[in-house]
């Protein structure tokens, strides 16, 4: 009897273990987390906004994105099959494009994880077959340097070696994670094991070798998976080198700007601004948060809560969106390319803001949040997906962003100078980095929905969806969150099943939600409600309990802080989580976007249209326009200029530029009255 406890002792626990190792982030053992996540599939969208954008993800994004990388027009799928020696050709695309190959399969993996679509499985092993085909024996797999006889491997680090390797980890421990087969993390495994042995010994050129360090994250991720402390080792490393070598152009550095805009200037717990380019500096960020995670080392964090602060609270755009500049330099006088400026330096029309860096951003909150247990992080994974994430792509979901600019005027860039700035979303861009980032995003974001604190469940976000998930204690919670969000701020969230006990449930107030209600069962639930914080209930939870978050959701100016030169004398419109913006389709034939004013007599009326742009809520108000403003030098002589009043509507910034070409601001100035 004794032996029969024991065994099932030891099987209740196995599953307890086994039940909470499927996250998106396998932080189940992780010492230095306060939240851990939810296994992907434990949460699925049922209704409302992210329900919409899933659907679009399943029918359209996915499939449409399938027939460009597998087909002849992306080619990623044909580097492969070439390296494999089953077609003949050359590799096209940029030398990223493996790495944006594994992003697209991780994305149905998430798919794969709701849907449980059997036939996304046979996808994804035909394509781990090629994959594995294509890998050479001693575990090396670079298509962009398997198919070029002019380099060798390792040779340079603009070949992004390391950014293909960070994908290919994470992509195949999500894999192994969903299924439970182990073709493709074997594959991630002998690729790593060839990276401990050339990227552990000290050595000048391999320590120099960090660049768009995605496979910081990928390794920490593969310790988690295998359990092998050599992997997390390795994602130290590779912090630890940035940094401690000399910044002077040598063999492996040529044809890339160095110093800053790889952030190897400063050794990153030193560092207190965010410098260089954006996507590789928040990938790095968020591989430092991923080590932390694990071996809780002060210094990192410190860093990291620095760097945090000076991405979020002084080079953020009000969208979410990160890297102000296309060109310029870091505030050490160091060129730098698609990255950082100075603090409050925030250009509208000329603001690169690429997909990644913003989602990269949300990464980063993400890892936060966990460590810290603090909504504020939250906060800015909301803001990026509704806003500067979302805005990558078009309704239809077959045309992207690259660069997300806060405005739009006619003339001022030419378009045929540019490699990734255009004035309409394009069907295919030859840097394809950013388009299965963010669908992956959009895949997976039902796993971010929620986390688990040590006992109970914290909502991070909100939605129509079901959960379905074991608490850390081996309960089963049950839940549903009902809600028209973010059109409308009232969310309830009804229990289905809960243990016995007494547990918190922690729901997020978002920072611009002052004054929200927190109720159980319709009355107060007697809990501090704050703004910017978590408001947590800890009771003993009834089968049919209804926990309801009521957020007010005023039309709201926001402004920028005066330090900003670029937003002076103007506001932005939030409701909600969502920013707006004024796009051309609403107003009159020739007006002009810059001579769009706000004036603060006029009334917001929004108003939910389920024709316009899929579905948004639209704010309905008056808007003047400057009359006769003759641009014709570059300075003139002005006295108080005419205005003609007309009615207009503020859409979401998300959706803008899906009604033909047209101008478009987030910021516009305003007349006080
Ligand atoms: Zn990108």
């Amino acid at each position: 009897m004794k032996k029969l406890a024991l065994l099932l002792c030891c099987v209740f626990a196995l599953q307890l273990a086994s039940a909470q190792e499927h996250g998106i982030i396998n932080n189940s053992e992780s010492p230095y987390v306060k939240l851990k996540s939810v296994d992907m599939g434990d949460c699925v969208w049922t209704d409302g906004f992210w329900a919409e954008k899933f659907d679009v993800a399943k029918n359209s994004m996915l499939p449409y994105m399938e027939s460009l990388l597998t087909g002849d027009t992306g080619h990623a799928l044909n580097n492969f099959k070439i390296a494999a020696g089953l077609k003949e050709g050359k590799h096209k695309g940029m030398r990223w494009h493996d790495g944006d190959f594994y992003k697209f399969m991780e994305a149905y993996m998430y798919m794969y994880a709701q849907t449980k679509d059997a036939e996304i499985l046979k996808k994804l092993d035909g394509w781990i077959s090629i994959i594995e085909q294509a890998m050479l024996e001693d575990g090396y797999l670079q298509t962009q340097i398997q198919l070029n006889d002019k380099v060798n491997r390792y040779e340079n680090r603009k070949y992004h070696e390391m950014y293909n390797t960070g994908h290919l980890l994470t992509s195949a421990c999500i894999h192994y994670r969903i299924t439970g087969q182990k073709n493709f993390l074997d594959l991630a495994v002998r690729h790593a094991d060839l990276l401990y042995t050339l990227f552990m010994p000290e050595d000048k050129h391999f320590g120099r070798f960090g660049f768009n360090q995605t496979q910081i994250m990928g390794c920490v991720e593969l310790y988690r998976t295998v359990g092998d402390a050599k992997y997390l080792k390795l994602a130290e490393k590779f912090i630890n080198n940035r940094g401690q070598y000399k910044v002077e152009e040598t063999p492996e550095t040529q044809g890339y700007p160095i110093g800053d805009m790889v952030q190897e200037t400063t050794p990153l717990r030193e560092e207190d601004e965010a410098v260089g380019h954006a996507v590789l500096a928040l990938y790095y960020y968020a591989g430092a948060a991923d080590v932390y995670a694990e071996t809780g080392e002060k210094a990192l964090i410190d860093a990291l809560d620095r760097l945090w602060y000076n991405v979020t609270q002084q080079k953020m755009y009000v969208t979410g969106a990160l890297g102000q500049t296309h060109y310029g330099a870091s505030s050490n006088r160091q060129l730098i390319e698609e990255g950082f400026l100075d603090a409050y330096t925030m250009p509208n029309t000329h603001a690169y803001n690429e997909t990644c860096a913003n989602i990269c951003n949300s990464m980063f909150s993400k890892r936060m949040l966990d460590i810290k247990g603090e909504s504020k992080y939250a906060d800015i994974m909301e803001l990026v997906v509704y806003n500067s994430g979302l805005s990558g792509i078009s309704l239809e979901g077959k045309d992207y962003y690259y660069a997300n600019p806060l405005r739009m005027i006619n003339g001022t860039i030419d378009y045929d100078k540019m490699v990734t700035e255009f004035p309409e979303r394009q069907p295919y861009l030859d840097c394809f980095c950013c388009p299965p980032n963010l669908v992956r995003t959009v895949c997976k974001l039902s796993g971010w929905a929620y986390s688990k604190p040590a006992n109970g469940i914290a909502v991070n976000l909100y939605g129509g969806n079901k959960l379905n998930t074991t608490l850390l204690d081996g309960s089963k919670l049950e839940l549903e969150q009902v809600t028209k969000y973010p059109w409308e701020g009232r969310v309830d969230i009804t229990i289905n099943k809960a243990k016995k006990a007494a547990f918190d449930v922690m729901v997020r107030i978002p920072n611009w939600a002052e004054g929200t209600k927190v109720l159980v069962n319709g009355k107060d639930a007697g809990v501090a409600v704050e703004a910017g914080k978590f408001a947590t209930i800890k009771r003993a939870w009834k089968k049919g309990d209804v926990l309801t978050v009521d957020m007010p959701m005023d039309v709201r100016y926001v402004e920028g802080n005066t330090l900003i030169e670029e937003a002076r004398n103007q506001v932005a419109i939030k409701r909600g989580p969502i920013v707006y913006c004024v796009e051309s389709p609403d107003l009159p034939k020739d007006a002009k976007i810059m001579d769009i004013y706000l004036s603060s007599d006029k009334d917001f009326k929004p108003v939910y249209k389920k024709d316009l742009l899929s579905g948004v809520t639209s704010i309905e108000t008056e808007v003047l326009v400057r009359k006769n403003n003759n641009d014709a030098d570059m300075y003139k002589m002005v006295s108080k200029p005419e205005f003609e009043v007309v009615k207009s509507q503020l859409v979401p910034v998300y959706s803008w530029s899906n009604r033909g070409r047209a101008e478009m601001t987030v910021f516009m100035p305003i007349i006080w009255k």
